[in-house]
């Protein structure tokens, strides 16, 4: 048996960290739209882009907050238009991830962004289950569809998506919310969440780090709405109560430690990834919106964080026996994404 030490890295690590059988949950479909992508796709649906070619178009990806990168990110999905198109992205990002080992996703798709601009909910959801379909015929990558409530716009606009949404909801694991949370509480979405979950649908919610009312955000999700996940989360370690409610609900994390990997704690920054280990919470990676990241996927966003929070092998297989305990999946089919990574953990000698 390998003895394993705080902080080794280096040496087989990045080759572990490919190799090791991975879930993720938190990656928006539109946030995987690379430039090289959206050109192709501007071109097919004879879309006029605001830059010269994708270096140019790369050169724009420079974001403050979030309020600028949604701009950014918004703006990029004028060019999905077709069934075909959410088809392609989705099929690409199922063979990146696959690329990455990952063996299950759970992705977010926001379509109100879509049906606004005229796009049929059919062939946002078609498309993508198609490819879901094709990616898993082609590859063996497992996946199911979270559809997001876009918090920024009213909740009228969001319960006519539900809405339409419902009658595919047999292509649906669940619903979540995401977009610019400034004064987009939870709260604003508690019909739409019931009204969600009595389909039979799952929820989660982003509670995106170091928002106004970030805490008063996460109580909300947790307490009000009743969520079974939060993705980001970061600030709920600034309340031990919560910290606690969360521990004991079981409540899985989907950190994306490119975006939102610190925080401040009593006036020191913390580590997201590195403290909600320690304190025994449900913690998971996630790559979020990579082609905006610097196209890393979930491989390369692993490595960077194990770097950063000085994980061991045997912690980087606890994050992702967390992602399988937190799959919205029936539990045979958990104990087989389970029974993988037992095989690679004692194909690496790494105790668990
Ligand atoms: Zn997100």
């Amino acid at each position: 048996m390998a003895a394993v030490s705080k902080g080794e890295g280096g040496g087989d690590m990045a080759q572990f960290i490919a190799a090791m059988p991975k879930a993720e949950y938190h990656v928006h479909l539109e946030g995987t739209l690379e430039a090289e992508m959206k050109f192709a796709l501007a071109r097919r649906n004879e879309v006029k882009l605001p830059y010269a070619d994708v270096a140019a178009m790369k050169r724009s990806y420079v974001f403050h907050d979030l309020p600028t990168f949604l701009k950014v990110y918004y703006e990029g999905m004028n060019v999905l238009l077709r069934e075909q198109d959410f088809y392609d992205l989705c099929y690409a990002y199922l063979a990146k991830a696959h690329a990455s080992n990952v063996i299950y996703a759970e992705m977010f798709f926001d379509p109100q962004q879509h049906i606004d601009r005229g796009v049929p909910i059919a062939d946002v959801i078609g498309g993508i289950t198609r490819a879901r379909a094709a990616a898993q015929a082609d590859m063996g990558i497992e996946s199911q569809l979270i559809l997001c409530f876009m918090r920024d716009l009213t909740a009228s606009n969001a319960m006519n998506a539900l809405d339409a949404a419902l009658p595919y909801k047999e292509q649906l694991v669940g619903v979540g919310l995401d977009s610019d949370e400034k004064d987009n509480p939870p709260s604003k979405f508690a019909a739409h969440f019931a009204k969600a979950r009595d389909a039979g649908l799952r929820i989660t919610a982003h509670c995106d780090v170091n928002q106004k009312d970030s805490l008063e955000h996460i109580r909300q999700a947790l307490i009000d709405i009743g969520v079974e996940r939060i993705d980001h989360g970061g600030n709920i370690l600034q309340s031990p109560e919560l910290v606690a409610l969360a521990r004991q609900r079981n409540i899985a994390f989907t950190v994306c430690p490119s975006f939102s990997g610190k925080i401040v704690v009593d006036g020191k920054p913390v580590d997201v990834v590195r403290a909600m280990l320690d304190q025994g919470l449900k913690v998971t990676i996630n790559s979020d919106d990579p082609a905006y990241m610097g196209s890393k996927y979930l491989t390369e966003v692993i490595i960077d964080t194990q770097a950063r929070s000085g994980l061991t092998k045997a912690e980087l297989v606890r994050i992702s026996r967390n992602a399988f305990d937190a799959a919205w999946v029936a539990p045979d089919r958990r104990d087989r994404f389970q029974a993988k990574l037992d095989a690679f953990a004692r194909k690496w000698a790494v105790a668990t």
